[in-house]
């Protein structure tokens, strides 16, 4: 018989999946304490269990987590860990700033949102991760870190579009969030979507902080950058960031993409304020990050600050997103799996930087 991964279950779905089995609820819980808690995956220290059992469980369970098959650290601090998950491979990133340690996971390889600017959208959808498969991307980060730094925050911001891959994105917020699972506080994880609406509110339920990728101040130039904004247009969009604040009483993160000559203008800035300034929110300013063949440029310094400065002028609360990690190629928007194990493609996207 085929085993199933431990990681992919949530506890109630552990439970279930046992009791199927004809197993008592109870050792769900049991299973859950020794790998989270305990941190060991080996029946043979799982003394509460009976031996039979534990050999019974040991043909049905296995705990396989994606393998680590690169960590790279940049000159500034970021770390990038690259996972295999099945012939494919996924990027997580480290990014330290003063008051956190932040890990980016990715949530699918590939993402058919395919927003124009954006390195990971230039490729198809090739897979959409399991639970484990997220959760070992946070696993894997503490495990290789041992002890040296602790994450602080994990932001659903790499590879792909985690409402495009809701099951299992919100399987894993359960167990990384759960005080039997990894603990790690709900208002530390923010989920980040390009606007898939219908699905939103499960951001809301899940008690997380919601980022949205908003990169155009009207319809026009969001649904040039961003397809999907024709599909679900800015107005039912921030419809949807409303109805989160509302209800969960927290801001909503804008993130903004400043692209040369699309994006960048002083009237682009005052937009934005117009457009967002009735919604409890930050704005996080995010100069894009240049990739081969993009066909986007990142705007000057002097344009970047000018943008800022003029939202501040404005009354909003900005914030500008710091490029970390492009020595590695781990900056925002750039993870790709095509480029991983060629060190060579690596130099190649400096170039482009
Ligand atoms: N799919 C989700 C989460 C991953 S993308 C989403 O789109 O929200 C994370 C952020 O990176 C998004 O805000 C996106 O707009 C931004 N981004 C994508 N490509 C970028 C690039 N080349 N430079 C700067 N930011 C980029
Ligand atoms: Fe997908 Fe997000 Fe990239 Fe758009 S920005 S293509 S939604 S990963």
């Amino acid at each position: 018989m085929d085993k199933v991964n431990f990681y992919d279950f949530t506890m109630p779905k552990l439970e279930a999946y046992l009791m199927e089995k004809g197993y008592e609820r109870f050792r769900a819980k049991q299973l859950f304490r020794w790998v989270y808690g305990q941190k060991t995956i080996d029946f043979a220290l799982m003394t509460n269990m009976s031996k039979a059992l534990r050999q019974e469980l040991s043909e049905i369970l296995d705990f396989n987590l994606p393998k680590m098959v690169s960590h790279l650290v940049s000159t500034d601090g970021t770390q990038k860990f690259l996972f295999d998950v099945g012939g494919e491979t996924v990027e997580s990133v480290l990014i330290p700033s003063e008051d956190r340690m932040t890990l980016c996971v990715s949530s699918e390889v590939g993402c058919n949102i395919a927003c124009k600017f954006c390195f990971t959208g230039k490729q198809k959808l090739k897979m959409r991760l399991s639970v484990s498969q997220i959760m070992g991307q946070y696993l894997g980060a503490v495990k290789v870190l041992n002890d040296t730094v602790r994450i602080s925050n994990i932001v659903f911001m790499g590879m792909g579009e985690p409402l495009d891959n809701p099951v299992s994105v919100f399987d894993a917020i359960e167990n990384l969030h759960s005080p039997s699972g990894c603990n790690v506080s709900r208002k530390k994880i923010t989920v980040s979507t390009s606007g898939i609406v219908p699905l939103m509110p499960l951001i809301t339920k899940s008690r997380t902080r919601m980022a949205v990728s908003l990169n155009g101040a009207n319809d026009a130039v969001r649904s040039f950058i961003m397809p999907i904004n024709k599909k679900w247009p800015l107005a039912e969009l921030l419809k949807a960031c409303r109805e989160y604040c509302d209800e969960t009483g927290d801001k909503v993160t804008f993130e903004y993409v400043l692209l040369k000559g699309i994006t960048d203008s002083i009237e682009d800035a005052r937009e934005l304020y117009r457009l967002t300034k009735n919604i409890p929110n930050k704005i996080n300013i995010i100069p894009f990050n240049e990739h081969p063949g993009s066909g986007f440029e990142r705007p000057a310094e002097s344009q970047i600050v000018a943008f800022q400065q003029e939202l501040i002028k404005l009354g909003a609360h900005v914030l500008r997103r710091k490029t970390m990690g492009r020595d590695i190629f781990a900056a925002c928007g750039q993870l790709r799996s095509a480029y991983d194990g060629h060190p060579g493609r690596l130099e190649l996207a400096q170039q482009g930087v």
